[in-house]
This record gives C-alpha cells, structure tokens and sequence, in this order.
C-alpha cells in the first residue's frame, strides 16, 4: 500500500501545511574524517516549534486514521515527562480532537512543564498507578482499551503500533532526495523502537538500520520491533539491528560520560543534544569503528 497517494484528512493537512520541511546537514569532525565517515543529521527537530519531529511522523496515519472514522477523542497514556503526550495534546487542539491521557504516578506538585503544556491545550489527565499503567500496555488497537465510549479512540504508548510505520517511512524518503549518493546507514535512538521500525520500513534494501536503545537493558525492543514490522513484512526489506546504551545512564538519567560527550558537541557543531535520545545515539556514533 502506497502511503504517498493517500488523501489526508482536511484537517490534518492543514496541520502538516504548517511544517517546515526538516534540513539535512552534515556534521564535521576530525574524528569522522579520520575514520572516513560521513555523518548527516536529518533535523526533524526543526519541523515544528511543538511537536517534535518524530512524535509527528509517529501520529499522522493515526491521526488521520481517527479524524477518518469520525473519533471525538483521543485517549492514550505516558509518562510525567512525555514528549509523546504533548505532542498529542497539542495536535488534538489544533485538529479539534479531546484528548485524554492515563499519566504513570502520582500527581506531581507541581504538574511538570510537560503536563502543565499538555492540560493547557485541553488535555484530561487520569494519574494511574504504576501497576494500572503497566496493565495499560497490552491494548495496541484503537478500540481495543476496555471502558472505551463511542468516539473515543486508543493511541497506545508512545504512539507505538503499525499505523505509525509509514509516516516514518516518509522521512527516509526525504533523506534520498536530499542526498548526492546513497547511504549505507540510517541510525536512531530507540525507546519504544516504533521509529526504528518505520525507518526499516521506508529504507533501501541495501542499507542497515541501527537503533540504539535509550535504555541500559533493551533485550524486549528487539520482540517489540519484530512485532511492529510483521504486518509489513513485504516491504521492510533493510537489515536492522539493536545496540544498547553505552553511556552508563539509565532511561531518563545522565551520566558524567554522557553530559560531558553532549557539552563538547555542542561547543563543536551549534547543535544542542538531550540526554535522554539524541545524545545516547551520537555517543554511540562516536564510538562506531
Ligand atoms: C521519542 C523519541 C525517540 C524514541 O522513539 P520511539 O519511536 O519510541 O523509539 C527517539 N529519538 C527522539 C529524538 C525522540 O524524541
């Protein structure tokens, strides 16, 4: 099934409409010439001042798919900290969507930045236990989460399930037309490993795709990936594989290695890393023989 043809909903283009397109520069250092490597970064980030890039390309056949089937609401779940939750609360304002969302915990006093955004834009929040959350992951399909009234419409964590592949898979699409010459590697930092597995999706069959695990332990993404690609099993041709985080911090957490690695890549390219993704994902880069 080609995604390129497909007709958004009004509204949803009218969201997109309002994207810059995402540069592609390239990163210079000694340290790559030496190792005759050439580094690209796809600026997803600069896609949106709100949504980060790709939240976006995660939600857009999930959005479209619920405006399409008439859906009032959007119900999904996350973290205090979630960049997934403030994405969709941001897009379901401006597509005139509710959203809800289960949050892990308790309630923090005060709400975090992430959550303050998020109920702003009109988002409800449910605090749920860890253990009611973890519950919470074995529901992928929008009408699959029990209690669910009509109209109301299930994303699950981190937007992760199949609708969210080809969005991704735009992207790679991009990256091609902004190339002089094919690349061999497209390279990711994976949480829930959705991103990972759209790339693969959209990658030439002569590329590898390398996620690096946000987390210390990440042996579940590999399953997890595996899963997500299955339902497109004829297109997803790449070779992909997963490496762990090597910077010694857990999800969510620094470590002397990592804050000092993302110091000195700023200073050297401008460009400002965070810890929790791209930081573990150009430690890792860096170290790439
Ligand atoms: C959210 C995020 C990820 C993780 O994406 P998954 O699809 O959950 O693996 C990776 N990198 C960045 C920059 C992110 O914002």
């Amino acid at each position: 099934m080609s995604t390129a043809q497909r007709t958004l909903h009004p509204r949803l283009q009218a969201l997109q409409d309002s994207f810059a397109a995402s540069p592609l520069t390239e990163v210079f250092s000694p340290a790559l010439s030496q190792r005759q490597l050439r580094l690209w970064l796809k600026r997803d980030d600069l896609l949106h001042p709100i949504i980060s890039g790709n939240k976006w390309r995660k939600l857009k056949y999930v959005l479209d798919h619920a405006l399409q089937s008439g859906a009032h609401t959007l119900v999904s779940m996350g973290g205090p900290y979630s960049n997934h939750l403030h994405a969709l609360a941001y897009a379901g304002q401006v597509l005139g969507l509710n959203t809800v969302a289960y949050v892990r915990g308790e309630s923090p006093e005060p709400l975090t930045p992430t959550l303050q955004d998020a109920q702003a834009w009109g988002m409800r929040l449910r605090f749920t236990s860890r253990s009611d959350y973890r519950l919470l992951r074995a529901y992928k399909d929008p009408a699959s989460l029990p209690g669910l009234q009509a109209g109301e419409y299930w994303v699950p964590e981190g937007g992760a399930c199949e609708r969210a592949l080809p969005g991704v898979a735009e992207l790679v699409a991009e990256v091609e037309a902004d190339m002089d010459a094919p690349f061999d590697v497209l390279a990711v930092a994976c949480g829930t490993g959705t991103t990972l597995a759209g790339l693969v999706l959209g990658a030439p069959s002569h590329t590898q795709v390398i996620g690096v695990a946000a987390l210390k332990n990440a042996d579940f993404l590999q399953a997890d990936v595996q899963s997500l690609l299955a339902s497109h099993a004829a297109q997803a041709r790449a070779d992909w594989r997963l490496v762990s985080d090597e910077t010694g911090a857990g999800f969510g957490k620094t470590s002397p290695a990592l804050l000092s690695f993302m110091h000195d890549f700023e200073q050297a390219h401008g460009i400002a890393l965070d810890p929790v993704y791209t930081g573990k994902l150009m430690f890792a880069i860096d170290r790439w023989d």
